[in-house]
């Protein structure tokens, strides 16, 4: 069974929560790429793809190469692909407190603002700092967290040194009509 919520790279457009997207042709394209091969499983509607043959030139591993994956528990890299119907939120685990997206203060209340969320959608919060409001998926995390419906996952690849090449984003953007963002994630 794939382990979905290990150390990994998100790909998400930067538009949320975004149009819709035809999934199969979207990983037909990724085929054609070769960033995709083939369907491995899908596992609670996150259909998990192997490798595909020029990957390590869509993705860049900084550091050692050696460390190319993660050294835990010899995970396979994999890629998955979901589409929620809502914004999901992940982060990793060491986190400095995200952004107020008016003011760019940190918050501590996160936390709280995500409890908020969980229970409504559409509850927004007052920045402490400046005192707008906005909603808990708009808060600015850097690379340690993020929003998005529509997610490719790199599996089993160490946080923070796999990240996608520039060349590969604007391939998602032609493929997609979106432009893309990453962030990284643990659980
Ligand atoms: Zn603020």
């Amino acid at each position: 069974m794939p382990e979905l919520f290990n150390p990994r790279l998100v790909l998400t457009p930067v538009d949320k929560p975004g149009p819709s997207f035809n999934l199969s042709e979207l990983t037909r394209q990724l085929q054609q790429l070769n960033f995709l091969a083939e369907l491995k499983t899908t596992e609670a509607q996150y259909q998990c793809y192997e490798i595909g043959e020029d990957f390590l030139h869509q993705i860049s591993f900084l550091g050692c190469s050696p460390t190319l994956f993660s050294d835990q528990n010899d995970q396979d890299t994999f890629i998955s692909i979901i589409e929620h119907d809502d914004i999901a939120f992940s982060h990793s685990s060491e986190i400095p407190p995200p952004r107020c997206p008016h003011c760019q203060k940190t918050d501590k209340n996160w936390k709280q603002y995500q409890q908020q969320w969980d229970d409504n959608k559409n509850s927004t919060v007052s920045c402490p700092s400046c005192g707008k409001t906005f909603s808990f998926t708009e808060m600015k995390w850097k690379k340690n967290g993020g929003y998005g419906r529509l997610l490719i996952q790199v599996h089993g690849v160490q946080e923070n040194l796999a990240v996608p090449n520039p060349a590969f984003l604007d391939a998602l953007k032609q493929i997609t009509e979106t432009e893309w963002e990453y962030f990284f994630a643990d659980h």
